[in-house]
């Protein structure tokens, strides 16, 4: 198994293999950077094929996160850990608190979170052999559901590139969304409620009919969303939604939305930028999930108490950069989620 050769390695701090025979855990946490703060990052299960693709797995979403928390401006590192098995049938509590343990090794240099395959009962268990893991319920510190606040910064990063691209606010612009779920719904409640039209779509029925209700939004099919009639386009659900292919059906040039992800392709980013579109990197605009957590293992670690108002600082800084990232973008002629990077770059760059 290779770990300085692989592709995602771009010097990681540490990349710590970790193994327990009783509960049957088996998987590693990468730490990608410590210079911003201690590296937080979810913890994934996932019945990977290998160890070398929970290995490749880690270290790219672990440096992933050492971006998306440097662009939120958050006191935190990159990490990330993921768990080798099927969280459909291998969790257990034993399993936890045996990942607890592994973490708590780390002596503070990673937090865990909640990530695909977790819920924030498997993080209790993990509570019980670390302090180290952020992402619970019911304590003074707790952060609770992070999607109000994530669809939050994503209303407010729609209004900034409605407002940008077309010098208008979000009265009488039509939006669609892809995904209802947690922050695609709090997104259309949002939007709504600024006098913005929506379309929705959700692969789950039960889902749409609930947000239409509430909003008068149009539904269409999950396949349809794409050839909607909209000035915006709001990737919510799962990501890959912008490829080559989805790009030419669309009709609105501004895609701005919270799925995770987004860019199904890496030519994608540079098309979206020679065709025109404003695009909120999705990594900038959906942070108020990750800036939720960060109030938390503040909290934890101050002894104190989660606070809205350091939320709140965090959300309208984090918009603040949705906009340089729009200036340098048309200044210097190149693609937003390029220049997105680029600042989380040299602000990690300047941490160290
Ligand atoms: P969710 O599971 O609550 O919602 C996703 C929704 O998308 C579901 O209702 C699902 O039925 C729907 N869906 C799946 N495939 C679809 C398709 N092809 N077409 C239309 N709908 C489809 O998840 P969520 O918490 O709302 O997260 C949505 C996205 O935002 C994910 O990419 C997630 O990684 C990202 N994100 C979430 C947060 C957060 O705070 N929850 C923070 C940052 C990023």
């Amino acid at each position: 198994m290779s770990v300085f050769e692989s592709a995602a390695f771009d010097n990681h701090e540490g990349v710590h293999a970790f193994w327990d025979a009783p509960s049957g855990l088996k998987g590693f946490i990468a730490i990608h950077s410590t210079a911003r703060g201690p590296a937080a990052g979810g913890c994934r299960m996932w019945p990977y094929e290998s160890e070398q693709a929970a290995l490749d797995d880690g270290l790219r979403l672990s440096r992933a996160m050492s971006y998306k928390n440097a662009i939120a401006d958050i006191p935190l590192g990159g990490g990330k850990a993921v768990i080798i098995g099927d969280s459909t049938a291998c969790k257990t509590p034993a399993l936890f608190e045996a990942f607890g343990r592994a973490v708590e090794t780390l002596g503070g240099a990673y937090w865990a979170a909640e990530d695909v395959g977790l819920t924030p009962a498997d993080l209790a268990h993990a509570r019980k052999t670390t302090r180290f893991v952020a992402g619970l319920e019911g304590h003074p510190a707790a952060s609770g559901d992070p999607s109000p606040i994530t669809a939050d910064g994503v209303a407010r990063g729609v209004a900034l590139c409605v407002r940008r691209a077309l010098g208008r606010d979000l009265a009488g612009i039509t939006v669609a969304i892809q995904g209802v779920g947690h922050v695609g719904a709090g997104l259309a409640d949002r939007l709504a409620a600024a006098g913005a039209r929506l379309v929705i779509a959700d692969a789950n029925p039960e889902a749409v009919r609930a947000v239409a209700e509430r909003t008068g939004a149009t539904v269409v099919s999950p396949q349809a969303i794409f050839d909607a009639d909209a000035q915006v386009f709001a990737p919510c659900a799962l990501g890959g939604a912008l490829t080559l292919a989805t790009l030419e059906r669309l009709k609105p040039r501004i895609i701005a939305g919270g799925a995770n992800n987004q860019l199904g392709d890496p030519r994608v980013g540079q098309a979206l930028f020679d065709r025109g579109f404003t695009y909120a990197p999705d990594f900038v605009i959906n942070g108020g999930g990750i800036i939720n957590i960060a109030a938390e293992i503040r909290a934890i670690d101050a002894g104190g108490a989660y606070e809205p108002a350091w939320v709140e600082s965090k959300v309208a800084r984090m918009i603040q950069t949705l906009g340089q990232v729009f200036d340098r973008s048309a200044d210097e002629r190149r693609p937003t989620h390029e220049i997105a990077i680029e600042i989380a770059k040299a602000r990690i760059a300047a941490a160290a």
